[in-house]
C-alpha cells in the first residue's frame, strides 16, 4: 500500500458514491473501537499499478454525540490518518456554513488538502465550482460520482506526491 486518501465532508455530497465508485465494491468491517463504529469505510484503491488505501470518513459514527462532535471527529480520524485527504463539496447546494467550518479545521493540518466538487454532472453545474475558492483550499477540481466524470483527474492529483 502506497498510502492513504480520506474523503471528508459534511453529509450528502456524495462521499459515499465516490468512495464506492473508486472502490468498485463494498469492503466490510475493519476495525471498532468503542463507541466509533467503521463498518465500511476503508478499501482498496488500484490506481495505475499502486494500491492506496481509501478512507470514507463519513462512514465514522459516533455514538451519542451532536452533529458537529461527530463531523470533528471524522475530520480528526482523517487528519490521522491520512496522507492526503480530499474534502468533498456539492455544486448542487452551494458552499454551507459546515462546509466553512470543515475547511476551517482541515487547514489547521498539515496534510495536502485538495478541493474536489462533487455533483458537477453537467457544464452548466460545472460553472459552480468557482464559488468554492473561498474555502482557501486551492483549485476546485469538479467530478460527478454518480456519472463517474473527473474521478481520473481527482486521483492523479492525489497520488502525485505520495
Ligand atoms: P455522503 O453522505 O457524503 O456519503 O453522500 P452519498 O454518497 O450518500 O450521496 C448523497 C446523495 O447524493 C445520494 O442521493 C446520491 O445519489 C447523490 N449523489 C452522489 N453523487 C452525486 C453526483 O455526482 N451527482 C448527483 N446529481 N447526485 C449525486
Ligand atoms: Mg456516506
Amino acid at each position: 500500500i502506497r498510502g492513504t486518501i480520506a474523503l471528508v465532508g459534511r453529509p450528502n455530497v456524495g462521499k459515499s458514491t465516490i468512495f464506492n465508485r473508486l472502490i468498485g465494491q463494498r469492503k466490510s468491517i475493519v476495525e471498532d473501537t468503542p463507541g466509533v463504529t467503521r463498518d465500511r469505510i476503508y478499501g482498496i484503491l488500484d490506481w495505475l499499478t499502486l494500491q492506496y488505501r481509501l478512507i470514507d470518513t463519513g462512514g465514522i459514527q459516533i455514538e451519542d454525540q451532536p452533529f458537529s462532535e461527530e463531523i470533528n471527529m471524522q475530520v480528526e480520524i482523517a487528519i490521522e490518518e491520512a496522507n492526503v485527504i480530499v474534502m468533498i463539496v456539492s455544486a448542487k447546494e452551494g458552499i454551507t456554513s459546515d462546509d466553512v467550518a470543515i475547511a476551517r479545521k482541515l487547514k489547521k493540518s498539515n496534510k495536502p488538502i485538495i478541493l474536489a466538487v462533487n455533483k458537477a454532472d453537467n457544464e452548466s453545474l460545472r460553472m459552480n465550482i468557482y464559488e468554492f475558492y473561498e474555502l482557501g483550499l486551492g483549485d476546485p477540481i469538479p467530478i460527478s460520482g454518480a456519472h463517474g466524470l473527473g474521478l481520473g483527474d481527482l486521483m492523479d492529483i492525489a497520488v502525485k506526491d505520495m
